[in-house]
């Protein structure tokens, strides 16, 4: 009802306002201008809840590219394409505890396949495997899916997407890399500009937290009511989250948020809230998805403010899933 969604709106700003100096302990991702010149003291949020509360706070506005988030997309996108099994033999499951972009163990994986969809090795190896030929035609894969999931259509900022592809030489190298150990199923070209163009796609919290949601649903919209996402790939795509969502950070953030969530460069989070059966009277028992925006970043490559957000949050409201 209004009066509890007031009562969360202050609360949540209150805490926004609270954990907005923590941008101070990182800074903005400055390999490209338009990261650089992000506004590090900006933090938005928006919850909403299986029964469609919509509760926002901070700056909720701001566009942002969605970045690695877009690892969760890709990789439940292969999964509707071609079943589980048929994914899960180009990608293993297994968290590194690496950076994101890390090298070192692609050789220890050889002959075999990247350890998960969530570092750049496996969102690269899975871009190279999504249905077509050409780049727009994977790509239209993801963005469908991303459409579907958010009800409305999104962009690439193809000024991010330029210099992404211009400064890409770690990633150039990975999938080259992975070419030669018949890990892509692509030209590497194409699978290298299908990863950069879906993670140029701009997003807002809101739309993050509406793919949480049904994420944290099992895949069901609960007010579209229809099944986006199959369950059992849902499943997946939260383990993975919650074990290797936030780069080398996981271990920490499932310990002490406990919430399945997905990080990017951006500053941008979205995470993944099941049903609460014990937690009845406190807010969003019945599931909910939340998108945060806080663009400095700390070393592992996470939102410092929106890490510290999240986790007041969880603690406050009861959500972590473990
Ligand atoms: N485009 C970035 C990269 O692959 C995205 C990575 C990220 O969000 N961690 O380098």
């Amino acid at each position: 009802d209004m009066t509890s969604v007031c009562n969360r709106t202050t609360e949540l700003n209150d805490w926004v306002e609270r954990y907005r100096s923590y941008a101070a302990l990182g800074s903005c991702a400055d390999y490209i201008p338009a990261l650089r010149k992000a506004d590090p003291s900006q933090l938005g949020i928006c919850m909403i809840g299986a029964d469609g509360t919509i509760v926002k706070a901070g700056e909720t506005e701001s566009p942002f590219t969605i970045q690695s988030i877009s690892k969760v997309i890709g990789f439940m996108a292969a999964c509707l394409s071609y079943g589980i099994e048929a994914v899960l033999e180009y990608v293993d499951v297994e968290p590194t505890g690496d950076a994101f972009n890390s090298m070192i163990r692609l050789e220890l994986h050889k002959p075999g396949r990247p350890f998960n969809p969530m570092i750049n090795a496996g969102a690269i190896t899975i871009a190279s495997m999504l249905p077509g030929s050409t780049a727009e035609s994977k790509l239209e894969v993801i963005t469908a899916l991303l459409e579907a999931l958010t009800g409305k259509s999104l962009t690439c900022n193809q000024e991010v997407f330029q210099s992404e592809w211009q400064t890409a030489h770690r990633n150039r190298a990975l999938a080259y890399c992975l070419k030669e150990m018949n890990c892509l199923q692509s030209d590497v070209e194409v699978a290298l500009e299908v990863y950069l163009k879906q993670c140029s796609v701009e997003v807002t919290v809101e739309d993050l937290a509406r793919i949480g949601m049904i994420l944290g649903c099992d895949g069901y919209d609960p007010l579209r009511k229809e099944q986006l996402v199959a369950k059992d790939i849902v499943r997946i795509t939260k383990a993975l989250m919650l074990t290797c969502g936030m780069y080398n950070a996981s271990g920490k953030f499932a310990a002490f948020v406990g919430v399945p969530a997905k990080s990017g460069v951006s500053g941008g989070m979205m995470a993944a809230v099941p049903p609460r059966a014990k937690s009845r009277e406190l807010p969003f028992p019945d599931g909910c998805g939340i998108g945060i925006y806080g663009p400095a970043i700390d070393k592992y490559g996470n939102s410092t403010a929106g890490h510290m957000l999240l986790k007041h949050i969880a603690q406050a409201w009861d959500l972590s899933v473990c």
